[in-house]
């Protein structure tokens, strides 16, 4: 055949123009990545395993995680209570549909994720992404105000920096600029955005914060159905960490003016940042609540909305007296199952001593960062800490540097930040800190 090419003997699987093209080559030429060019895509590494804390590439190099893919695997890769309960529910069945049936794995799911949720929870609708979850949770309170003839409440309120996901309502709360907003105006919602809360998480809470949320409250809130946050930390859009007080004044309000309040717990839920949830710094219950990500360990795809009992009847009550969702793979049992042995592995509470320790650790490590000439901030909360550079880096260069030092971290815009898995070792989690500054001081 002319032109024929063995790429890599062990891993050519696809003729594309008469080549055998290796995994790398097929992908980087017909497969979209995330946030990536399809035309001139960042550099992919191909994965051949991961237990623990790290993960194996094609070439036999082991990296340790720093990203616990996208904040969900807490537990590590491979791990036995996991791939039990997977194998275990497997064998009974896979999936069925969740209309007019329902499961143990669903129900021990939602019993479980009520214990642990804030007080006041006491409904659950089972989503299959973070970003659906939040589709769900924006319906919801859209039908909520619309169900008792209100639908002038038709709008959502957010700060900036949020980030709730990359379908069209979640992107509509997302950071008007991150959010891309301008290329997509005219379809999607206008939302009211506040100014980003300004006090960091261990400064003297300073009331100027709240001051332009009170104000916009003032001037909207007739028109608000909902106030969506990220508890205490926000994440995609800039990875900030602020006041809890700031997330108090957020319920304050909220009750003051009729508004229901939101948290989007996707990322910072079962126990990132030190507590069970982020609401817990500030001693709140929100009136709905999405989770997501570290739900089934970073296992299978799911995510949930809960609501309080007011929201639930409010919802059903009077005309259509339905809420109109229901994804295909609503509930999956697989799903459902490991979600339980993930919370189970939760609920047996190491997790408090894991996190404690990575936060002292990179309380420790890190700020020798700040020293570099690059570098305008680095701050820590639970299992997260971030390196923010004054310009954007180049993530290609990164991470060359990262994957040659045995190390995975996957930095955006200005941010270089780690989410490590729970069971990281000290010494790994000092390979990950020691990787960071070595990198950014040689650049
Ligand atoms: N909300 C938050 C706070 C998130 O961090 C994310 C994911 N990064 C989402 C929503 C969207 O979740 P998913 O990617 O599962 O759709």
């Amino acid at each position: 055949m002319p032109g024929y090419r063995v790429v890599n003997s062990d891993h050519f699987q696809t003729f594309t123009n008469g080549y055998i093209l290796s995994n790398i080559e097929f992908d980087r030429q017909h497969i979209w990545h995330p946030y990536t060019s399809a035309v001139s895509p960042l550099p992919c590494f191909e994965v051949t395993g991961a237990d623990g804390a790290e993960i194996t590439l094609a070439s036999g190099k082991n990296l340790v995680d720093g990203m616990s893919s996208w904040w969900a695997a807490i537990h590590g890769y491979n791990h036995p209570v996991l791939n039990d309960a997977a194998k275990q529910q497997i064998d009974k069945f896979s999936h069925v549909m969740f209309g007019g049936l329902t499961h143990d794995p669903a129900v021990t799911l939602c019993r479980t994720l009520l214990d642990m949720a804030p007080d006041g929870m006491n409904r659950v609708f089972l989503a299959d992404s973070g970003s659906v979850s939040v589709e769900v949770a924006l319906k919801m309170a859209l039908q909520y105000w619309a169900c008792q003839g209100r639908q002038e409440k038709h709008r959502i309120i957010a700060p900036r920096n949020g980030y709730h996901g990359d379908t069209f309502a979640a992107m509509s709360v997302c950071d008007p600029v991150n959010g891309m907003h301008s290329l997509f105006s005219g379809v999607i919602s206008k939302q009211v955005f506040a100014p980003a809360p300004q006090t960091r998480f261990d400064q003297t809470f300073s009331e100027d914060d709240i001051l332009p949320l009170q104000e916009l409250f003032e001037r909207h809130h007739h028109e608000l159905a909902a106030l969506i946050i990220e508890p205490v930390v926000q994440g995609a859009g800039g990875m900030r960490i602020y006041h809890p007080e700031y997330l108090k004044r957020c319920r304050q309000l909220c009750d003051a003016y009729d508004v229901l309040l939101i948290c989007d717990e996707i990322a910072t839920g079962f126990g990132r940042t030190g507590k069970l949830f982020g609401c817990d710094h500030a001693h709140i219950s929100p009136d709905i609540m999405c989770v997501g990500k570290a739900l089934t360990g970073g296992y299978l795809t799911l995510a949930a909305t809960l609501c309080s009992e007011d929201v639930a009847q409010g919802v059903c009550q009077g005309e259509p007296g339905v809420f109109m969702h229901g994804p295909t793979y609503m509930g999956n049992p697989l799903a459902c199952a490991v979600a339980n042995a993930s919370l189970s592995l939760i609920n047996e509470g190491h997790w408090q001593k894991q996190v404690a320790g990575i936060e002292s650790q990179l309380k420790a490590s890190l700020p020798k960062c700040k020293a570099l000439p690059g570098v305008a901030d680095v701050r820590v909360l639970g299992a997260i800490g971030v390196v923010e550079m004054k310009q954007p880096v180049n993530v290609a260069i990164l991470q060359k540097h990262f994957v040659e030092k045995g190390i995975w971290i996957r930095p955006f815009g200005k941010l270089v930040y780690i989410m490590p898995p729970y069971i990281i070792t000290e010494s790994q989690l000092e390979r990950l800190t020691t990787g960071i500054y070595d990198t950014l001081a040689s650049l």
